[in-house]
């Protein structure tokens, strides 16, 4: 264990979702034979494996789907993060990825379903998606476009 985080892979069509991010966009793909959404990018749909797809952007709305709290660092970079929270997000435009929780007092007030909002974050030189509970009224600054 070096303390090194894992750098994302840019090549190829992930090109475009890291570029994307950079400039504060998350984004997924569309297949434009099945209209599925997905995520991580790849090259052919995983339901009709159809080539032709095009790039959308996320309106940064999403909901909580499950999470774990860990109480212990698994890698040394996160061991000042601790407690931290890894969580399965479904964004409003339903693909599915794995993120973090962020702006969380007491992770036991999480609840499956919770309205939640993109929060993208510089860490290292790499933009990283995270989310954190969407407070209706609230006057954050979105990082996504929530209504
Ligand atoms: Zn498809």
């Amino acid at each position: 264990m070096t303390g090194e985080i894992l750098v994302p892979d840019r090549s190829g069509v992930n090109e475009h979702y890291w570029l994307a991010l950079d400039a504060r966009h998350l984004v997924f793909q569309e297949c434009l034979s099945c209209d599925k959404p997905r995520l991580p990018p790849r090259t052919e749909c995983p339901h009709c494996l159809s080539d032709a797809w095009e790039w959308r952007r996320a309106s940064g709305a999403a909901k909580l789907i499950s999470w774990v709290v860990y109480q212990t660092a698994f890698h040394p970079a996160f061991a000042d993060r601790l407690p931290y929270t890894v969580a399965v997000v479904e964004l409003i435009e339903g693909p599915r990825l794995i993120s973090n929780i962020v702006e969380v007092d007491d992770p036991e007030t999480l609840m499956i379903d919770q309205d939640l909002e993109l929060v993208i974050q510089h860490e290292r030189g790499t933009a990283i998606t995270r989310f954190r509970p969407f407070v209706r009224g609230s006057s954050n600054t979105h990082n996504g476009v929530v209504n």
